[in-house]
């Protein structure tokens, strides 16, 4: 049967990879929604392309502009803007599937809004999970969805782990999640303070969209997916460990309560657990090189506390502190980290000021439980303002 796909966040990294693997499997996948933030050049190539029912951008402006030229062109593709438009296309009925692929907590929303609407959700976008945490889950039971992790450590997980959740808890004795480092595994921790956003964004592994490469070279996008984890999976923190894998091709691991390990290998491209994603239960074509054994030299693997990583990378172990502190501090600390790189990418900070801005918002804001969007929206703003205050004092 033809699934029909809305993918948000279609002219980012994850965008393009899921169209990539569409474009394999024309019998199989439609796009019927595309949606993006306010760049419209890559959208009507896209529109052009896929011709979806349904175009969605963010930006009012942007829209408009999408909407001349994809009128001039005579393309079959009906324009909106705004978060409103997009929740009630991806709870509609032209929708089966959606991919969410904004970056951040503006993905929130149009997840919330396909989960209660009972969709297969094929999740990228870790930031609304470790925003919405049991407020999102609570959506995704009682509307019926089917939540599939796309990041490609949850994905290594799910495809490790017994089909049935309920046995989980008790057969699984712990969940490895695997690091490559970053690009500055190796670098003097002191010497971090100096690095710019080019260096920063250059991952030696995989070709990302700038927010989640600043993330993986201070290693919070490990701390995020550490809360990800536990929010996909229902182990408690202490049985969620993160091992550095410099190579990335274990994609991480489950360590049963026999202590047999299960873990997922492939080359380092996203289109892997992207397909995976889009078929399951079955496999289908991703268009990804096979790992070549007779190629790979070796893997290593290194602890956290060794090598002085825990220096290094200081912001790793505040999602386990996150995790243990009242619900809703891990919406605060995303807050905190998304303005914080955002600050940084535009030479407002310095690198090590990410996880100083974090650890202050941290400390200055204590949410109240969040119980349904408008509370964590509310905490969202609360926290980034604060953040906004720390990074302004330390511009
Ligand atoms: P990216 O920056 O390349 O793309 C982001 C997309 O979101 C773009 O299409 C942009 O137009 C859209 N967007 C941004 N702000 C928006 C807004 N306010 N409203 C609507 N759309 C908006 O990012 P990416 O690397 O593709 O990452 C997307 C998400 O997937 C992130 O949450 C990231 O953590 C996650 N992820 C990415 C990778 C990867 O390999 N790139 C791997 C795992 C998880
Ligand atoms: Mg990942």
């Amino acid at each position: 049967m033809m699934q029909r796909v809305a993918i948000l966040g279609s002219t980012g990294s994850i965008g393009a990879n899921t169209l990539d693997v569409i474009a394999r499997h024309p019998d199989r996948f439609e796009v019927t929604v595309l949606s993006a933030g306010s760049r419209v050049e890559p959208l009507l190539a896209q529109v052009a392309r896929f011709k979806p029912r349904f175009a969605v951008m963010a930006d009012a402006a942007a829209a408009d502009s999408l909407a001349e030229r994809v009128a001039a062109e005579g393309l079959p593709t009906r324009v909106l803007s705004g978060d409103a438009a997009l929740d009630d296309l991806v709870a509609g009925e032209r929708v089966d599937t959606v991919m969410a692929a904004i970056v951040g907590a503006a993905g929130l929303s149009s997840c919330l809004a396909a989960a209660r609407a009972g969709k297969r959700l094929l999740l990228a976008n870790k930031e609304a999970l470790v925003v919405g945490g049991d407020v999102f889950l609570q959506a995704v039971q009682e509307g019926g969805a089917r939540l599939l992790p796309i990041d490609s450590e949850h994905s290594a997980i799910f495809q490790s782990l017994p089909e049935d959740p309920a046995s989980w808890p008790h057969r699984v004795d712990r969940i490895i999640l695997t690091a490559s480092g970053g690009p500055f595994r190796e670098r003097d921790p002191q010497s971090l303070r100096d690095v710019t956003p080019e260096q920063a964004c250059a991952h030696p592994n995989w070709v990302m969209g700038r927010k989640i490469s600043v993330d993986s070279a201070t290693m919070m996008n490990k701390a995020l997916e550490v809360i990800e984890a536990r929010y996909l999976f229902g182990l408690p923190p202490d049985r969620l460990d993160v091992v550095i894998h410099p190579q990335s091709v274990i994609h991480s691991m489950v360590q049963y309560r026999d202590h047999s390990v299960v873990a997922q290998l492939g080359t380092p491209d996203m289109r892997v657990p992207i397909a995976y994603g889009l078929a399951w239960p079955e496999r289908i074509p991703s268009g990804a090189a096979a790992l070549d054994f007779s190629q790979l030299a070796a893997m290593s693997f290194e602890s956290l506390d060794s090598k002085g990583h825990r220096e290094r990378f200081p912001g790793l172990q505040l999602a386990w502190d996150a995790l243990r502190a009242p619900s809703g501090t891990t919406a605060v600390l995303n807050a905190a980290n998304e303005e914080a790189v955002a600050a940084f990418l535009d030479r407002r900070i310095r690198f090590d000021h990410i996880h100083r801005v974090n650890v202050e918002t941290l400390d200055a804001v204590v949410p109240s439980k969040p119980q349904a969007l408008a509370d964590l929206l509310a905490l969202d703003a609360s926290a980034r303002r604060t953040a906004r205050d720390r990074i302004a004092r330390l511009h």
